[in-house]
């Protein structure tokens, strides 16, 4: 087991003692975890999903769920998914040992979840019982121009509701599954590139169905949250409406640079060094957030979505949330936590806790009467 130096822990203690917000970790394999929680960080933040589709044993699942045509092959495609997902959640809620976990619904851009070659869509046709012809006519109509723009997050996940139900579904029984061993979690549902209410009201539902079913089934009680992530700029304008139906909004910052600049976040880097050398921006937006462009939308997003919901918990997840220099703007910003890879935890704790002394005093200079 590696662990921290004694005098460095000590030093994140005090740390811990002056912040006031709180880190956590996006992690979603059982190193990942596990490396959080040695950096001491307060939970999960964001646990990603679709890269644990990729593996052989269930990319054709997941492609056959995508393609069946009818309800009773997306049951056994679902059938073969549940117990490995939730294998999955099981280990991580054991990682993390009562610590929150957020674990948002499957965000794949559709392309990388498509055949590429005559090899795979014969493999699926035949597992579908399909003829070849029909699967090569879908895979040309599902192929899109701007997967970034396109069939991604819930838009997938309301137009093949079954991988969300399957997800809600190993969630739910990997958290009676912890209660019974003793460790308590109440798990966090949080559902991708949402830009409007109605789908969040729509996921909202049929996750509600979930959870009653394996409440019956399982003969057990348990509680849940369910939150959106704010990463379209239309979200963040609506996060009142949407709030409606969240009990945590979780700021992606990587998505929402990108659609507030209208820029791909894969491909900014190629001309970001001839402007930022002709100062047409100051850094490159995907590192340091831009606060008075993409951090308007965040300030707006939570002040409108608080105004709905007073209480309602409020987190950026982006790569900003590991960056110190975003950090203050977080925490002028009043979230109540954030959320970056498990190697930058540390880095957050102690920028976090100089940021609140720097503002505490900052306050109370502003606040001393003039001699
Ligand atoms: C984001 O968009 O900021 C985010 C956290 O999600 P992802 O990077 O997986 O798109
Ligand atoms: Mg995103």
């Amino acid at each position: 087991e590696p662990a921290l130096d004694d005098s460095f822990t000590q030093l994140l203690e005090w740390a811990d003692a002056a912040r006031a917000m709180g880190v956590r970790a996006n992690a979603d394999t059982p190193e990942d975890a596990r490396t959080a929680r040695m950096f001491g960080a307060q939970g999960i933040g964001l646990c990603r999903t679709e890269h644990m589709f990729f593996d052989a044993a269930r990319l054709p699942a997941m492609r056959e769920m995508i393609f069946a045509r009818r309800p009773e092959d997306r049951r056994l495609a679902l059938d073969r998914l549940l117990p490995m997902q939730r294998a999955d959640f099981t280990t991580l809620f054991r990682i993390m040992d009562g610590y929150p976990v957020t674990i948002r619904l499957f965000d794949p851009p559709l392309h990388e979840f498509l055949p590429h070659d005559r090899e795979g869509m014969r493999e699926l046709a035949e597992s579908l019982d399909l003829p070849l012809s029909d699967v090569v006519r879908r895979v040309e109509a599902l192929t899109e121009y701007n997967p970034m723009l396109g069939m991604r997050g819930v838009r997938l996940g309301i137009t093949v509701p079954e991988i969300y139900d399957m997800q809600a579904r190993a969630i739910f029984e990997a958290a009676v599954e912890a209660g019974r061993q003793g460790e308590g979690v109440v798990p966090e549902i949080m559902i991708p590139l949402v830009s409007a209410m109605r789908e969040v009201e729509l996921v909202r539902h049929r996750i509600e169905s979930v959870a009653a079913a394996v409440r019956a089934e399982r003969r057990a009680g348990f509680t849940y949250r369910l939150g959106v992530m704010v990463e379209t700029p239309r979200a963040a304008l609506r996060a009142g409406d949407i709030a409606e139906h969240a009990s945590f909004l979780s700021f992606g910052t990587n998505d929402l640079t990108q659609m507030t600049y209208g820029l791909s976040r894969d491909d900014a880097a190629r001309f970001m060094n001839s402007y930022i050398a002709q100062r047409v921006f100051d850094e490159d937006p995907f590192h340091i957030l831009d606060q008075d462009g993409v951090g308007e939308l965040v300030m707006i997003g939570a002040a409108r979505a608080r105004e709905r919901r007073p209480g309602i918990t409020v987190a950026m997840c982006g790569e900003h949330a590991g960056n110190a220099e975003s950090l203050s703007f977080c925490l002028r910003a009043g979230l109540d936590y954030v959320s970056c890879s498990p190697f930058r935890v540390p880095v957050a704790r102690l920028a976090l806790a100089q940021e609140t002394i720097a503002r505490d005093m900052a306050d109370s200079a502003a606040g001393m009467p003039r001699g």
